[in-house]
């Protein structure tokens, strides 16, 4: 069925930006049909061309901006806003704190929960703060460079200042590329299927200062390996393991499966919370530390642990939220689906001296009926799912298992209001304001804590 849509393609519209979209798009509203705009922001008064339609939304391009937010950054770098590095780089950053918290309260009100969200817990300097960067390497003008692709494709932009990344790390993706383009590596041709380095992954601890350097290549082949290796000693601050890693497939994920240790240690350190974790190529670790300890200071404040409970912790990954909580708690249960992840969190928590962790791999919801099965009965319940939110066998397990208190660590605020209210009706309430924690300042991503307890029902 076709519906008369209000604005054809190419139409010039005059409008005011109603409110900015997960994704960080102003929407302009025409009888109440959205026009999606990229760099707008609430309030502004604009001018836009229809670019292109859908029966339900369209995308427009601002033509010119006719009134600025006084939430806006003049001159935003339109590099990090073209890459997808800062969405929300054009925006304040009190601005974005405001935005990440009205958006959980919007997705509560659409659901019709009567709910507060706290004020968002920022960073009092948003920038640099990645331990962990990922960028690929191509040849482009000339020469071989380093960058980050444009939103939405494989276009390299060269870059040396990531503006959200450790700084440490910046200067050493520059030092590696020069020693390349020194001893004239090749670059990976995506299309061709030839060139040698595709991607340096670089990671450094927050608080050890321990860089580890890990190159990519599409063959088993690192030509000039010795001298790079020479060169990145010589020239990188804090250098503790160099790593060659093959990945021959041509897809989206950066590492393959086998790492060699050109120079140093197989891993680096880094503390959260006083506990410390060895961290491999592969391993899944924060990559916000400061904040990551807000985060999880907020959770285990609102479990309210003092020693005697006995907490899951489901989704752990390496075990970072189990290892942190298990000095406040009797007892705390890991449960995780990917086996290396499970190794490296034994492995935590033998180093750490902590006794009272025990660690499963499984999935949630299968492991939490086991245990419900086992008749385990935990205090608390703690959560940190990926983005799809809980299974809805993990919910009834949950019911069933009755916990005092669950902890909704999400990054995911559709999933978790949906989750809320399917935890609402196994009889938990939400009894403190939803906390969000900016994980990732100029970016739309949006990390909160949820204290829910049991209420007794009829
Ligand atoms: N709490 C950890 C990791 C959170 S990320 C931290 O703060 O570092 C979510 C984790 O859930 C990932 O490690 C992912 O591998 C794991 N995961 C995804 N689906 C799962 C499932 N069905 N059961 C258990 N773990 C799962």
């Amino acid at each position: 069925m076709k519906v008369n849509l209000p604005v054809h393609r190419g139409e010039t519209i005059t409008g005011t930006i109603a409110d900015l979209t997960y994704q960080g798009n102003g929407v302009l509203k025409v009888a109440q049909y959205p026009i999606f705009v990229p760099d707008t922001l609430p309030g502004e008064k604009v001018e836009v061309r229809v670019t292109k339609l859908t029966q339900n939304f369209a995308w427009g391009m601002l033509t010119q901006r006719l009134t600025t937010s006084p939430d806006r950054v003049e001159n935003a770098n339109q590099m990090f806003l073209q890459t997808g590095i800062a969405p929300l780089g054009h925006l304040k950053y009190p601005a974005q704190l405001k935005f990440k918290q009205k958006l959980i309260q919007d997705l509560l009100t659409k659901a019709h929960l009567d709910l507060t969200v706290a004020p968002t817990l920022g960073m009092a300097a948003p920038y640099h703060y990645r331990n962990k960067a990922q960028v690929p390497v191509r040849y482009q003008r000339g020469a071989l460079q380093t960058g980050f692709y444009k939103r939405g494709s494989h276009d390299l932009v060269p870059m040396e200042d990531f503006y959200i990344q450790d700084p440490v790390i910046d200067q050493t993706i520059v030092t590696v590329r020069n020693l390349m383009r020194d001893l004239k590596l090749r670059a990976y041709d995506e299309t061709k299927q030839t060139g040698d380095v595709k991607h340096l992954m670089v990671r450094r601890g927050y608080y050890s200062h321990q860089v580890m350097v890990v190159i990519v290549t599409r063959t088993s082949k690192l030509p000039h390996a010795k001298e790079l290796v020479a060169g990145m000693v010589d020239q990188i601050p804090g250098i503790t393991s160099i790593i060659h890693n093959v990945n021959a497939k041509n897809t989206n994920v950066v590492l393959g499966p086998e790492n060699h240790v050109l120079w140093g240690e197989p891993t680096i350190h880094d503390q959260l919370l006083g506990i410390d974790f060895t961290i491999s190529p592969l391993s899944f670790y924060q990559v916000n530390p400061q904040q990551t300890e807000k985060l999880y200071q907020a959770a285990i404040d609102a479990a309210e642990l003092d020693g005697t409970q006995t907490v899951i912790d489901a989704y752990c990954g390496i075990g970072t939220i189990s290892l942190a909580v298990a000095k406040h708690a009797q007892k705390v249960y890991g449960v995780e689906i990917v086996p290396a992840a499970i190794e490296d969190a034994k492995l935590n928590a033998l180093h750490n001296q902590i006794e009272n962790a025990e660690f499963v791999v499984g999935k949630a919801e299968e492991q939490m009926a086991k245990w419900q099965a086992a008749g385990l009965k935990p205090d608390v319940l703690i959560v940190d799912p990926p983005r799809k939110g809980l299974d809805e066998q993990l919910i009834e397990a949950a019911g069933k298992m009755a916990p005092q208190k669950i902890v909704y660590v999400s990054c995911n605020p559709a999933t978790l209001v949906r989750d809320l209210q399917r935890l609402m009706e196994q009889g938990y309430r939400v009894t403190k304001p939803i906390q969000p924690v900016d994980q990732f300042p100029q970016t739309t991503h949006v990390e909160s804590v949820t204290l829910l307890e049991r209420t007794e029902i009829d």
